[in-house]
């Protein structure tokens, strides 16, 4: 049988993270739906290690703690949290919307659109084979460590996220060395510090031309290095783990069944946060209105505005006043 939510909050970064702990207090069973394999949005894809100065409340955060934070704030309610699906389609239905993902479909009476600049991503290794190999020697982000326990691991990319990424592996890895195209990082000069005071080999300027499978299951990293005439050379790892940055998909929402309104190519919302269709709320970055700042602290405003609108709207018996003092007995 066909799940059937409440609300249904398209987008996991910082504005439907905030929008579902907002549907949370209201009683509103709430699906969060995210195409990334973590929740965070921007922040914990592009600036985790960044230090965010402009949130209230905190004077200074870092982005993988804001929303670590955020996380801790949801998991106080029972909601249906979804990552690793993207929402290709929404369809309206008698009663509310039908939404689809590559899992299946799913009811929902009402939606909200946080989906920033669109679905991320991961920029994937431009070698023709790489695809045979993901998920068993090449990875887009080393989430699971205990893969990597005891491993000889290659990260290769030359931002924040690569650093990051090489540094959390040090702990568990046998051995991490770090590949970047450039001779100079990318990364905060905090990260590369990190780096530099870590047992990570850095190897650079190198470029990763092909992959292969060795006689006992390892893979063959064929290098190039940047400017050189030189043969290629060889490096044999169990696991090579790409941070090349993510891309956005600022048309998927074009493929929708819905047609909502635009301005400036952006979703056209009012003050309640409505679409132009009925049952559709937008939030966050990718809706436009006069006077919008396209900001964290922009998009937690509109959370709240959104979920009190359905609440008011569809369920006017849960509409509120609900303020967080009532959610615990410690208050
Ligand atoms: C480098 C950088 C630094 C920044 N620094 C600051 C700062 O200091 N302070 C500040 O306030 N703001 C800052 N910003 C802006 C801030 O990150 C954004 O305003 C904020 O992330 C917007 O949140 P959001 O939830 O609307 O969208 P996003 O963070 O973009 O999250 C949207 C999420 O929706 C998901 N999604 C998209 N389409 C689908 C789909 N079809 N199905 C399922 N999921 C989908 C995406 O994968 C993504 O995770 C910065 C931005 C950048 C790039």
């Amino acid at each position: 049988m066909t799940e059937t939510y409440d609300i249904t909050i398209i987008g996991g970064g910082p504005a439907g993270m905030f929008a579902a702990f907002y549907a949370g207090m209201h009683n509103a069973k709430t699906q969060l739906v995210e195409s990334l394999a973590e929740l965070g949005g921007q922040v914990n894809a592009l600036y985790p290690e960044k230090t965010i100065l402009d949130v209230a409340g905190f004077p200074a955060v870092s982005g993988r703690e804001l929303i670590a934070n955020q996380r801790r704030q949801l998991d106080q309610f029972p909601l249906t949290i979804k990552t690793g699906q993207a929402v290709t389609n929404v369809a309206a239905t008698d009663d509310g919307f039908t939404i689809t993902t590559a899992a299946g479909t799913t009811q929902t009476k009402a939606v909200i659109i946080a989906v920033g600049n669109g679905a991320f991503t991961p920029r994937k290794l431009n070698v023709a084979n790489a695809a045979d190999f993901e998920g068993q020697h090449l990875f887009y982000s080393a989430r699971d460590l205990d893969h990597f326990r005891g491993h000889d691991v290659m990260v290769a990319g030359g931002g924040d996220a690569a650093i990051d990424q090489a540094l959390m592996l040090e702990k568990v890895a046998k051995s991490v060395t770090l590949l970047h195209r450039r001779d100079q990082f990318r990364g905060l000069a905090h990260m590369v510090d990190l780096l530099r005071a870590s047992t990570v080999t850095v190897q650079t300027p190198y470029l990763i031309r092909d992959l292969q499978a060795t006689a006992d299951d390892r893979l063959d990293v064929t290098l190039k290095q940047v400017g050189s005439q030189d043969d290629m050379t060889h490096a044999t790892v169990d696991d090579l783990v790409v941070s090349y940055g993510f891309t956005a998909d600022h048309h998927a929402l074009d493929a929708w069944d819905v047609d909502l309104a635009e301005d400036h190519r952006l979703i056209a919302v009012d003050s309640t946060m409505a679409t132009s269709v009925p049952g559709i709320y937008a939030i966050g970055d990718g809706v436009m209105y006069p006077g919008k700042q396209p900001l964290i602290a922009t998009g937690y405003g509109e959370a709240p505005v959104a979920v009190r609108s359905i609440m008011t709207r569809y369920f006017p018996d849960r509409r509120g006043p609900v303020h967080s003092t009532s959610l615990s007995d410690q208050h």
